[in-house]
């Protein structure tokens, strides 16, 4: 029989941009449910979104990530700030193990953090935190149009799965697919995926996870591409490798038409 095609998509980076809401979620996560003492108590929730804090987003992997990082900008003594950001991002991992050990954090409880400050204002203001989320519109056309070619749409998050469904909701697209976090490494989840879908690309802003897919027996053959929209290091976009192309958001429209 033959397979079903599917074209897959993460989310943060790729579907929408969300950066406003993981600043604002990260800092109510600090401030409400980490009880960290390096805080100060009368920090305004309505901050903007940190310069340092969208430098630093290319790095990012996991949503718990941002609430550490968060933590970090906006706490009391010694701050990440404009002038030690390259020594924190010289070694990102490690960095970021650090501070865990540092304040004998598990980074499953950062990420209960987040999920538990998303809840709340989704119960308390689910219009506001709706929109602050701005989706990329030629890509929710693009959704649209490969649905109506009878593509079935995927999509692979590190977001937590509830949360990815409720924002497409609001932008009217209804994905039979969507894997969160709970779901495994994104690695795992195309692995199994592959077995069962005909797999026309999978688009995705974070280049170390393309290059683990191509690297990966399993999964190297599906066809990666590396949005260019996204939250991307300005190295990113540089000596790729063969099997990862790099998509503009104009590449959409034609993408279906070149048989991907
Ligand atoms: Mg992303």
């Amino acid at each position: 029989m033959q397979k079903q095609k599917i074209i897959l998509f993460d989310f943060d980076g790729v579907i929408v941009d969300g950066i406003d809401e993981y600043w604002h979620s990260s800092v109510l996560a600090c401030k409400g449910y980490l009880l960290s003492k390096e805080l100060s108590s009368n920090q305004d929730y309505n901050l903007d979104v940190s310069e340092i804090f969208s430098y630093i987003r290319p790095w990012v992997k996991y949503g718990w990530e941002m609430v550490l990082i968060t933590h970090e900008i906006i706490k009391k003594t010694n701050p990440l700030n404009n002038k030690n950001k390259k020594n924190f991002l010289k070694n990102y991992t490690i960095s970021c193990q650090k501070i865990l050990e540092k304040n004998s954090w598990e980074s499953t409880n950062l990420q209960t953090c987040l999920d538990n400050a998303r809840q709340y204002q989704i119960s308390n203001d689910f219009d506001k935190w709706i929109n602050l989320h701005r989706p990329y519109t030629d890509v929710i056309n693009f959704i649209r149009k490969a649905e109506r070619s009878g593509f079935k749409i995927g999509i692979i998050t590190t977001k937590k799965k509830i949360f990815t469904s409720k924002i497409l909701e609001k932008f009217h697209i209804f994905p039979e697919l969507i894997y969160g976090y709970e779901s495994g490494t994104k690695v795992e989840i195309l692995t199994n995926l592959v077995t069962k879908y005909e797999i026309k690309c999978f688009i995705e802003d974070r280049r170390k996870t393309l290059i683990e897919i191509v690297r990966n027996p399993q999964t190297k053959d599906i066809k990666c591409f590396l949005a260019d929209w996204g939250y991307l290091k300005d190295t990113d976009r540089l000596e790729l490798p063969k099997k990862v192309k790099l998509i503009k958001l104009k590449d959409l429209r034609n993408l279906l038409a070149n048989s991907i």
